[in-house]
């Protein structure tokens, strides 16, 4: 492929259908003009902070911090209007589909998160709004369904494959591949063909600009770690993005590790992936020796991804960021503990991120800092807790 910027190393690119790639060139021309447009930005940062609720503060954790011995910050990115760092993207995509003339919108979603968020700023831009999800995740996020519905939003179920969120991408590529004269893909992680890595990065990005700037007048100076959670790497790569050049800074992407990466259950793809093709870019995958994408595997929904977003693979083989994994278990000690010791009820996919925390404070000085990124709250993990404690465990 002959465009170099589409690129991170030998990861990212475009592929795509030839039907698709004109389509690609329109949505990263109308964002190249977009974000150096100051009419445009205002708009953005005005719902950031008028409907999302932004900026989100960073929260000193004294008493984990006293607990673990080092200093212990979150981003409440869980603080934001429908409880993630979702919202972040989807408002800026959606502002950018209407400047583009579209009137509908298209998403993917695993979980429901993407999904509610999209349904949400549909419903504010008053765009239709479709969004592609598995039959099997239909099931089990009934919860989120009824969310995107009361929103406005059609919700298509996905037969093929595992029934799961990866089919319903292929789906939504697929859909939009016919419909895009009209219709905008609204893709929810830092995942997908180029130039949505790029668009996710941006538009995430206020969580590490926030960031450091509340760092450096709170505390003064920068942190000496910023850690994420990894599920296709969106919070993650917001988190990290202002920090990249700030090269005594630790970045810290935290996978999962499911029931154990020994295990063959985990979504680790970072840890035990191989480079490969999906969702219209290269990177790091789960996969067997033939090359089938693998089943993620992991107790929070968020995570259970087989892949991650290029700019991370880039990352991680420059030696730039650090990537680890946290298993279930963990994780879940991790959301208790904060739980009780902080009054935060945190998603399970932020908990991830906790947990290793907790493991790396113990190796610091009291005097040093890391920033969690917290990127979401735990109300839609309420059943998914009481059945864990409930001894059940997950079974999948
Ligand atoms: C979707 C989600 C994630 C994982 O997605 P990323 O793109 O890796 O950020 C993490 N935390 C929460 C709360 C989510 O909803």
């Amino acid at each position: 492929m002959s465009n170099e910027k589409a690129y991170y190393g030998q990861f990212g690119g475009q592929y795509v259908s030839e039907s698709l790639m004109n389509t690609l060139a329109e949505v990263d021309a109308a964002f190249e003009e977009a974000i150096h447009d100051p009419e445009f930005l205002k708009q953005y940062h005005y719902y950031l902070k008028q409907y999302v609720g932004r900026e989100t503060p960073l929260y000193y954790a004294e008493r984990l911090s006293e607990k673990y011995g080092t200093r212990i910050y979150l981003k409440r990115e869980d603080l934001n209007h429908t409880g993630a760092h979702k919202i972040n993207n989807v408002i800026g995509q959606i502002l950018l589909a209407k400047r583009m003339g579209k009137t509908k919108v298209i998403a993917e979603t695993g979980a429901g998160q993407h999904g509610v968020a999209t349904a949400t700023g549909a419903a504010l831009f008053n765009m239709d709004c479709t969004v592609y999800m598995g039959a099997e995740d239909i099931e089990r996020q009934k919860l989120n369904v009824m969310r995107m519905e009361m929103l406005g939003a059609t919700v298509v179920p996905v037969h093929s494959g595992s029934n799961t969120l990866k089919d319903a991408t292929n789906e939504a590529i697929r859909t939009w591949a016919k419909t895009a004269e009209d219709t905008f893909y609204i893709i929810g992680s830092a995942v997908g063909p180029y130039p949505y890595p790029k668009m996710v990065k941006e538009f995430q990005s206020c969580i590490s600009r926030e960031a450091k700037r509340q760092f450096a007048e709170e505390v003064g100076g920068l942190p000496d770690v910023v850690m994420a959670c990894v599920g296709g790497g969106s919070n993650s790569i917001g988190m990290f993005a202002d920090f990249i050049e700030e090269k005594s800074v630790r970045l810290i992407g935290v996978e999962a590790a499911g029931l154990g990466i020994e295990t063959g259950k985990h979504a680790s793809a970072m840890a035990l992936g191989k480079p490969g093709v999906l969702h219209g870019m290269k990177s790091y995958l789960l996969q067997d020796d033939d090359g089938n994408v693998e089943l993620a595997h992991s107790i929070s929904a968020g995570l259970d991804y087989p892949g991650v977003g290029p700019e991370h693979a880039y990352l991680k083989d420059s030696g730039r960021a650090e990537y680890v994994s946290i298993t279930d278990v963990e994780a879940m000690d991790a959301l208790m503990e904060l739980c009780k010791l902080e009054g935060i009820i945190p998603a399970i996919e932020s908990a991830h991120a906790m947990a290793y925390a907790f493991k790396l404070a113990e190796k610091m000085t009291p005097e040093q800092s890391i920033i969690v990124c917290l990127s979401g709250r735990g109300d839609k993990d309420v059943n998914t807790i009481a059945d864990y404690l409930a001894g059940k465990g997950y079974l999948n």
